[in-house]
């Protein structure tokens, strides 16, 4: 999540490195961090899938980059000061969150939190500089909640679809779901039923 003073940087690095944007009808390889444990990557995957399903963009989680688009998805302390994450705007572009160990024990990273922190930011990786405002309807690309973990909405609100639209207004979203429900709790690493988002056809 990107707070204004973030964006900021973000965006003189952008300037400073020549912006190119990703072309999100083509696959975007999500490389994960090698320290990443298993549900972390899981819960990456989910958070592609998502944007996938609701979008028909071309996410995928490899173990090594294969694609000519790839993004790595890795922890860094630097972004702390800054946010919770970040997403470098420059190509190739890199997804920076903050280590759980800067997070004190109210606040630690969970497999929910660490969803819905991805969730957002692929949101960016999508081209998206802009936050959605904050109104009844929750976006995923709602600003950074200061709470002990990012409220994640049910499905991708009319503010995400304008704002991925109006980022790459060159893209026709082909959603292969009739709807698509973002789960809201995944009740931790023990409950069996541990998913993504589902896909109503
Ligand atoms: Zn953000």
């Amino acid at each position: 999540m990107n707070s204004p003073r973030a964006t900021v940087v973000i965006c003189l690095l952008c300037l400073l490195g020549g912006c190119r944007e990703y072309n999100i009808s083509q696959p975007i390889a999500l490389v994960p961090s090698t320290s990443f444990s298993a549900l972390e990557k899981t819960a990456l995957s989910h958070a592609a899938q998502c944007w996938n399903y609701r979008f028909g963009t071309k996410f995928s989680v490899p173990d090594k980059a294969s694609h000519l688009q790839q993004v790595v998805v890795d922890y860094e302390d630097a972004i702390c000061p800054l946010a919770r994450a970040g997403t470098t705007a420059y190509f190739p572009a890199a997804v920076y969150i903050c280590p759980p160990k800067y997070f004190n024990a109210e606040r630690r990273i969970i497999e929910d939190t660490f969803f819905a922190i991805v969730l957002h930011e692929l949101g960016h990786v999508l081209n998206i500089r802009d936050h959605a405002e904050r109104g009844r309807e929750l976006s995923v690309m709602a600003p950074s909640s200061r709470g002990p973990s990012p409220l994640i909405p049910h499905r991708f609100s009319a503010a995400d679809v304008q704002l991925l639209q109006a980022a790459n207004p060159d893209f026709l979203i082909d959603s292969p779901c009739r709807e698509v429900l973002i789960p809201s709790d995944f009740g931790g690493k023990d409950n069996p039923d541990y998913h993504g988002c589902s896909c109503l056809r």
